[in-house]
């Protein structure tokens, strides 16, 4: 057996959102006394304003944490908490690959959910310990006998196996505490001191002392005053100081195999860096450990400064966002009606509107959010191959070969009693229905191919509405497929306005193009002329309204019955009015635009 370094204990929570791991960190913050009673407050370790008031974790946070055991032994607990959300699993892979164990945190009064599948099999083929918990046994509606049940179903585990507690009341945590002493191993001791290599799970930046890198010490000490090296980055550095998360940074000595704590590296260049990199010894390095996959952007919109005065400021804020977010990405670009901004790719639509909020919060900016699209793959007829990030540059039909688009795989859990509803949906939704299984006595668990496309307009939702709040959603990109696909247009007096520009499934071109021109109707105020609106699609005029004209009462001021003369003045008038509708530039208030967004 490989012998372990006895009394660290390195673990991650995983659960579906709202199962209880930031209050479940929090209890662990408590009594190990991580951080006294007084400066303790709900979801110590979502630092962010914004995960606080969603009550959301967005990024993780590490915390080291000192433990007393009932054999008053002392031991080292590290604890990566780790964000429920569906856009967000990629942080998970992160923290897990740091641990040796993870505690599957289930909420007793809703089972098993969609999430809590695809995380326990992250843990379960990274080869982690895995403590199943199940959680809020104080409420009255908790179901602890089925949830265990699930829960078997699910690991193979013995009952006697899963542990009972309320993260909320304490109630069952020094068992817990036990738990993961006796059952998640110490990281392995290796005996080498010439050698280091440390896994970067994360990072942070200080503009006073650079990057400082987040990292899962594999093998050897790292110390202030080493000569390191990121191997992915081709980075060498001199480290300034060492130290733990308590959770705030705490300097320390030495760093040694097994440990997680953080590095200040003093570079200045943090676009450099990458999560997943490997911290070796200059002198002396060893090869990169297995890393992370880099995430991919699923989902992309253009992001525009409301005033074009506020473009660089937006763009040091994407910079500074990215640093600790290396899944967002961002590339400048131009639009006509909303100037300079950027493209922007996103994990999910969580995750976009995440960003968007801290942009708006922590920079103080005013933004406009184009359409968020897909990324469409098109082959052209003249041979070339495109990726189309946004829809106004969707090529016209007429150039196109194939085009290509994103599809997922999901996965329901919902009560049976509302299959059928979701079963229509998914149909709707044109979705490719696959194994509907018995999940437990009330609830069955359904997987189905779906386009991304589909996915970003508003279909969790619609599946929670169906399912009176019950159903729970996990998704995997499975790659992409040949779509049938065209670009609709909205021409405003005959002119083309791109930010209104869509990609739409031929199907659906005709139901789009009726809902786009009413709503622009009813949104564009009226002006001076009539105004013509039009969708197009394959050529053609798919739906058209026009706004009729504001109308201005010339003849007013003529007293009596001279009609001749009103004639004259509506002559003139309605002259008037074609002149200003040929030059025909309308304005769209920016109101118009995000009404139009939505
Ligand atoms: P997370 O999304 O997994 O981090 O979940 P949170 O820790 O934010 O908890 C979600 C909600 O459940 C919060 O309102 C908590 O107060 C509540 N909660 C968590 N654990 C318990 C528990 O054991 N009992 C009760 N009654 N409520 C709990
Ligand atoms: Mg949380």
């Amino acid at each position: 057996m490989q012998e372990t370094i006895h009394n660290t204990r390195n673990f991650s929570i995983i659960a579906h959102i709202n199962h209880g791991k930031s209050t479940l960190a929090d209890r662990f913050l408590e009594l190990t006394g991580a951080v006294e009673k007084r400066k303790m407050r709900e979801q110590y370790l979502d630092q962010m304003e914004l995960e606080r008031e969603r009550g959301i974790t967005i990024k993780m946070q590490p915390v080291r944490m000192e433990y007393l055991s009932g054999s008053k032994q002392k031991f080292v607990l590290n604890l990566i908490d780790t964000p429920g959300h569906i856009d967000f699993s990629y942080e998970v892979s992160r923290a897990l690959k740091a641990v040796e164990g993870a505690i599957l945190l289930v909420d007793a009064t809703q089972g098993i959910q969609a999430q809590t599948f695809s995380n326990a099999e992250l843990a379960k083929s990274l080869g982690l310990a895995i403590i199943p918990v199940v959680n809020k046994i104080d409420l009255p509606s908790a179901k602890i006998k089925e949830t265990k049940d699930e829960i078997i179903g699910l690991l193979n585990c013995k009952p006697e196996d899963i542990l009972e507690v309320s993260a909320k009341t304490g109630e069952g945590m020094g068992k817990l505490l036990e738990e993961i002493i006796f059952k998640i191993p110490g990281p392995a001791f290796i005996n080498d001191f010439k050698n280091k290599q440390a896994l970067v799970f994360d990072f942070g930046y200080s503009a006073h002392r650079g990057v400082i890198a987040y990292i899962r010490a594999m093998k050897g000490k790292i110390k202030k005053g080493d000569e390191l090296f990121l191997s992915q980055a081709k980075e060498k550095f001199v480290v300034q100081e060492v130290g733990f998360f308590r959770p705030e940074l705490r300097e320390t000595e030495i760093l040694s195999e097994g440990d997680i704590g953080y590095v200040i590296t003093n570079i200045k260049k943090p676009a450099i860096v990458h999560v997943g990199d490997t911290v070796t010894s200059f002198k002396n390095p060893l090869p990169p450990l297995s890393g992370y996959a880099q995430p991919k952007p699923v989902v992309f919109s253009g992001v525009y400064p409301d005033s074009q005065n506020d473009f660089s400021l937006l763009k040091h804020a994407l910079e500074r966002l990215h640093l600790s977010d290396t899944s967002l990405s961002f590339k400048e670009e131009g639009s006509g009606v909303l100037g300079r901004g950027f493209r922007c790719g996103f994990l999910g639509m969580l995750h976009l509107e995440i960003v968007m909020e801290r942009l708006r919060r922590e920079f103080n900016l005013k933004l406009i959010a184009a359409l968020p699209s897909v990324v469409y793959l098109v082959f052209l007829k003249n041979g070339k191959k495109e990726e189309i990030y946004s829809p106004a540059l969707f090529p016209e039909d007429f150039e196109i070969e194939k085009t290509f688009e994103p599809w997922i795989e999901i996965k329901i859990i919902a009560p049976h009693k509302s299959l059928s509803s979701l079963l229509k949906i998914l149909q709707k939704r044109e979705a490719i229905v696959g194994d509907i299984e018995q999940f437990t006595s009330q609830r069955v668990s359904l997987k189905a191919g779906l386009r991304l496309a589909e996915f970003m307009k508003n279909f969790f939702d619609e599946i929670k509405t169906a399912s009176q709040g019950y159903a729970s959603l996990g998704y995997k990109p499975i790659g992409s497929k040949e779509a049938d696909v065209s670009r609709l247009d909205i021409l405003l007096a005959d002119e083309r306005v791109p930010a209104f520009s869509r990609v739409v499934g031929k199907s659906q071109a005709q139901s789009e193009a009726r809902e786009l021109v009413g709503k622009l109707r009813e949104f564009l105020p009226r002006a001076l002329f009539a105004i013509k609106i039009q969708a197009k699609c394959h050529g053609r005029i798919l739906a058209a309204a026009s706004i009729s004209a504001l109308k201005k009462d010339v003849t007013g001021y003529l007293y009596g019955g001279d009609r001749t003369r009103k004639m004259k003045l509506w002559q003139k008038q309605k002259a008037g009015k074609k002149r200003l509708s040929e030059r025909g530039k309308i304005n769209i208030p920016h109101e118009v635009f995000l009404k139009m967004l939505k």
